[in-house]
């Protein structure tokens, strides 16, 4: 885990995105999503670096996925180095956040609560 690299404006981690080889982020340029992701550009006008930062209960864009939301909502209520810790702990412990293209162990969920409590215990 590069942890440096932190969570991306839409929630995403880029600290564990299989493509932090070659893009530094969602402020580079270089993330796949740059020119049409919804969440950069409207944090970016709102002059905020992430959407948990934000005060609107949104789903726009990429936090109508299971996993941004979640990972969003978490850094809401517990604080963004609470979720690199446990992103941190989980990757110890075998839990894979690629595991095939862009999907892996934290997508699996209907329901954030869910995938709330699998953050935070990693199980
Ligand atoms: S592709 Fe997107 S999520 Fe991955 S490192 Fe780049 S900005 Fe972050
Ligand atoms: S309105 Fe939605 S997309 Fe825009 S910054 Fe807030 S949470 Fe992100």
């Amino acid at each position: 885990m590069k942890r440096e690299m932190g969570i991306a404006r839409c929630g995403l981690a880029c600290c564990l995105c299989s493509e932090n080889e070659h893009c530094h982020g969602c402020n580079s340029g270089e993330c796949p999503g740059s020119t049409w992701c919804e969440n950069r550009k409207c944090s970016m006008e709102k002059k905020i670096g992430h959407c948990y930062e934000c005060d609107n209960k949104c789903e726009k864009g990429m936090l109508s996925k299971i996993k941004p939301y979640g990972f969003t909502l978490f850094v809401k209520r517990y604080g963004v180095d609470q979720l690199l810790d446990c992103l941190e702990r989980n990757e110890e412990n075998g839990i894979v956040y690629h595991r095939e293209g862009i999907v892996g162990d934290y997508d699996d969920f209907d329901d954030v609560e869910k995938l709330i409590e699998f953050i935070k215990n990693g199980k």
